[in-house]
């Protein structure tokens, strides 16, 4: 979509009250599992006044903030739900490429405040209902006090080379033929930095050294935030955590195998270290 994009984040909505009657419509990111619901015609979110008019009875609501001066919610319907003719619903992954970046990040919070909103109805202390906090973006518990916020879980995903290789291995999960860059989840008490040295040891079995920031991409999935790092390899043999991966191997950079979606971090870094001459 070719147009301004202009958000900024919020907790309250605007009041009903003071709303403009002739402006009142809002951007809406609805939606039904982990597929968004657009308008089938141009494959855009949904800009209406409410989700009631089209029949769609929101499970839950949550206020974003403003896009382009325009109230901007989440919505989740029932996986039941059944679409107006005018909608669609389509998996938020395949819509890389064809929602513009801003777009899909916005949709991306709007998932992952709706799944933190779901899963946060009780205290996790002490299993009293929760309570919106007035003031951020949190869930208090009337009881006990405690709060919770929604959570994001760090990633690190790196791009080891050795002269023009790049070091790439294959999960289970990958469609065949594809491989892409060395990834894992930060463990609790660990540095990234550390949890990049873990992960290549226990994944491939070798050493890296000269560890450095790339760049990061949220990742909705539901709560991932991967953040990217290249390396240098430093020494030992690939051996490969059969529980991990099926494969892991050095590729020249001219010459590589089936890679992740253009979406994803793993292939921009890829890209780029392709692009290096
Ligand atoms: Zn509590």
């Amino acid at each position: 979509m070719a147009m301004p994009f202009h958000f900024v984040p919020g907790i309250h909505p605007p009041n009903p009250q003071a709303d403009n009657e002739s402006t009142g419509s809002a951007w809406w990111f609805v939606f039904i599992g982990r597929q968004l619901v657009l308008q089938q015609a141009t494959l855009t979110p949904l800009q209406v006044r409410a989700l009631a008019p089209l029949g769609l009875d929101a499970r839950r609501t949550q206020y974003l903030g403003q896009l382009n001066g325009q109230p901007c919610y989440g919505a989740e319907l029932p996986e039941d739900s059944v679409l107006p003719p005018q909608l669609v619903a389509r998996e938020l992954r395949s819509l890389y490429g064809v929602l513009a970046n801003d777009w899909l990040d916005l949709a991306g919070l709007a998932f992952q405040i709706l799944e933190w909103d779901r899963t946060h109805q009780f205290c996790g202390h002490c299993g009293t209902p929760t309570q919106a906090a007035a003031a951020e973006r949190a869930k208090r518990c009337p009881s006990c006090g405690l709060s919770q916020y929604p959570r994001i879980s760090p990633a690190m995903i790196v791009l080891i080379s050795r002269g023009d290789d790049i070091l790439l291995g294959r999960a289970p999960r990958f469609r065949p033929g594809m491989y892409s860059l060395i990834a894992g989840y930060v463990e609790s008490h660990e540095s990234l930095e550390a949890c990049v040295v873990r992960e290549v040891q226990e994944e491939v079995g070798i050493e890296v050294a000269n560890i450095r920031y790339w760049g990061s991409q949220p990742w909705p999935y539901p709560h991932t935030l991967m953040v990217g790092f290249t390396a240098d390899y430093a020494g030992g043999d690939i051996v490969v955590d059969p529980h991990e991966l099926t494969d892991a191997r050095w590729f020249a950079k001219h010459q590589l195998p089936d890679l992740p979606s253009e979406a994803s971090i793993a292939r921009k870094m890829i890209n780029w270290f392709v692009g290096q001459s």
